[in-house]
């Protein structure tokens, strides 16, 4: 174990920091398909529950929540100068949605109680286990994915909320329950409490979006009788994505 962390921390001290070879693949979808695990029973409606929320796991991994510059991409001559219904300065890109300052103190706090559920669940699972309760601020705080940014160079709690395992975050959850079984049920728990935390955000976003789609009467008619004739291309695209697709086909085959 020890070895795997001087591995680690070797790494990084190189400066080999491209974010999605720093992602622990294994759990990533690993929790994609066992995050709600707790609340599995076998009622018709659980299952319903549960295609739909991997539905919404899997659209915040790929980037593909339905943002304004994703719908420019249906019907562009309406959303054409549309920004992030909060700022309303902003294109409301992927990453904008996160980082808008205007919402920088609820991602704030999200980070915060991530933080202390992180503590409290880690803490809760090794006493159940007769171990000591290891973790603490000082530990939490050392974690380098904390921060409200998006980086094409380093893991943040960007990546967190899309469902990303960094291999830090593998690692430091494997030296404190040294125990995988252990290390899994608490990397399902904070995995939910994360996507609950940021689904609720990325839903309150939808219904300003709504209000403004109603006063500004856009409907999915006028939707529909405005769809884009030629091929839209985002100037806002990523190309990193490219990796991260490639990565995932890696992945999953
Ligand atoms: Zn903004």
């Amino acid at each position: 174990m020890i070895q795997h962390w001087e591995k680690f921390l070797n790494l990084n001290r190189n400066g080999y920091r491209h974010p999605y070879v720093n992602v622990d693949w294994h759990y990533t979808f690993l929790l994609l398909n066992r995050e709600i695990e707790d609340k599995i029973d076998s009622t018709y409606s659980t299952s319903i529950f549960l295609s739909k929320r991997k539905k919404q796991s899997v659209i915040l991994l790929t980037e593909e929540i339905p943002t304004v510059e994703k719908r420019k991409y249906l019907a562009y001559k309406i959303f054409e100068n549309w920004k992030y219904s909060f700022c309303e300065q902003c294109d409301e890109t992927f990453d904008h949605v996160w980082i808008c300052e205007l919402r920088a103190s609820e991602i704030d706090s999200i980070i915060q109680e991530t933080k202390e559920f992180f503590e409290e669940a880690c803490n809760s699972l090794l006493i159940n286990e007769d171990k000591d309760p290891i973790v603490n601020d000082k530990l939490i705080n050392k974690m380098t994915f904390w921060d409200r940014t998006y980086s094409e160079t380093k893991i943040t709690f960007i990546d967190l909320i899309k469902g990303i395992i960094s291999c830090e975050l593998a690692v430091y959850t494997s030296l404190i329950f040294e125990n995988r079984k252990l290390q899994e049920k608490f990397l399902v728990l904070l995995r939910n409490f994360v996507f609950e935390k940021s689904w609720n955000f990325w839903i309150d976003r939808c219904l300003k979006q709504k209000e403004k789609e109603r006063r500004l009467k856009i409907n999915f008619k006028k939707v529909k009788e405005n769809l884009n004739e030629d091929k839209y291309i985002d100037p806002n695209r990523k190309f990193n994505q490219l990796n991260l697709f490639s990565g995932l086909e890696r992945v999953s085959s």
